[in-house]
């Protein structure tokens, strides 16, 4: 006998993940969270382990998953372009036959199902802002293609099972988020100028700088994807959850020396190839459906993932490696 909801989270132990498994504890869930800690680790759910509520299992998701649940957040795939270009199959399988199995699973018990889907899905978009109803600009066989065209099978899946078997889908376009437990050492933009200006390294802007980029505090994104889990079988997205806040590279490596107070120096290394140009969320969808909008200005969010980073590095191994 069971009172409290029961709530898988895949990826539970990644970055995001493991902010979302800390405020479902919190709100009163039993939280069961699968990883096969790829780019995820057990330090990120360290404070959730002794909780009552709280069951850590390592598998992934590639392979079935038999457990009883009444919602599921699908989150398991590297994020990051290093984490996943390093297996870019690997990461096909993830979004692919991940989405098959978690949707098989909610099929079997019957559960609510969210998909961690991404602005990725929008490619290097040619309609700026993006809203959900752009079909996006994604090259399908270029080094993103791994992710970009993973996610929108997995999207795709969604709306099968859902027009199939009338599954209760949630389907949440994540745009670029950033706050601690963000990994030091995969490459995204918010995490690299950091550690760079917090080692006095230098600042590396891929390109000119001007493209830009719209980023939203982790603690305002779990809010945005628990609001979605609760809406009713009608809503189903995909629903753009991010914060439209938009700056240039340029501008975010100039507030992340001034907030550190470093004497790093910016210096320009080349574009990634399919960079997009730029990116920022129309959230209008959120907002009224959701009731959702994002509150963490940049320069707060940064506040608090500077601190993160700072104690981080305290760590003289983890130091050394970087
Ligand atoms: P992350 O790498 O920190 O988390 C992903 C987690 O999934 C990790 O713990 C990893 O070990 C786990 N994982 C990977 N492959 C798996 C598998 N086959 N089986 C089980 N677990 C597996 O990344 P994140 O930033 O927390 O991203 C979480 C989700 O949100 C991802 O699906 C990502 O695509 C999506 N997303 C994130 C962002 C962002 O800016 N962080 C933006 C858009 C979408
Ligand atoms: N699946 C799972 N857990 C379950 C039920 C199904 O992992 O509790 C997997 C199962 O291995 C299957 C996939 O989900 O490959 C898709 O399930 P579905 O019922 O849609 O397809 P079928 O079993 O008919 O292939
Ligand atoms: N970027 C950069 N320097 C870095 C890391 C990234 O200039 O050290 C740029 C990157 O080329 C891209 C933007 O910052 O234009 C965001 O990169 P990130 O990998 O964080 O996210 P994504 O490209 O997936 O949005």
């Amino acid at each position: 006998m069971h009172l409290e909801k029961r709530i898988l989270v895949t990826g539970g132990a990644g970055f995001l993940g493991s902010h979302l498994c800390e405020r479902l504890i919190k709100e009163g869930a039993q939280v069961l969270c699968v990883d096969n800690f790829f780019t995820g680790a057990r330090r990120n759910v360290e404070s959730l382990l002794e909780h009552k509520n709280f069951e850590l299992i390592r598998h992934d998701v590639t392979f079935p998953l038999y457990v009883e649940v009444d919602e599921i957040y699908n989150l398991a795939c590297p994020a990051s372009p290093v984490h996943y270009q390093h297996d870019p199959v690997q990461t096909i399988k993830t979004s692919v036959h991940g989405a098959i199995n978690m949707l098989g699973l909610a099929k079997r018990v019957n559960a609510k199902i969210l998909q961690a889907s991404t602005s990725e899905v929008y490619g290097d978009p040619s309609v700026h802002p993006q809203t959900e109803e752009y079909w996006g600009n994604v090259n399908p066989i270029g080094i993103r293609a791994c992710y970009d065209e993973g996610k929108r099978c997995a999207e795709s899946l969604f709306f099968a099972y859902r027009r199939q078997n009338n599954l209760n889908i949630k389907v949440a376009r994540i745009f670029n988020t950033y706050g601690p437990r963000m990994h030091p050492n995969d490459g995204r933009v918010v995490s690299n100028f950091i550690v760079q200006a917090l080692l006095g390294h230098n600042i590396t802007i891929y390109g000119d700088g001007a493209q830009t980029r719209s980023f939203c505090y982790v603690d305002d994104l779990v809010g945005g994807l628990i609001s979605l889990m609760g809406t009713t079988n009608d809503v189903t997205g995909p629903v753009n959850i991010g914060n439209p806040d938009e700056f240039s590279i340029l501008e975010l490596a100039s507030s992340v020396v001034s907030l550190t107070g470093s004497s790093s120096q910016i210096i320009h290394k080349p574009l990634p190839q399919d960079d997009p140009r730029q990116r920022r969320p129309d959230i209008s969808k959120a907002k009224q459906a959701l009731s959702w909008t994002p509150r963490t200005k940049l320069k707060e969010g940064l506040v608090q993932t500077i601190a993160y980073f700072e104690s981080l590095l305290s760590d003289q191994d983890l130091r050394a490696s970087l």
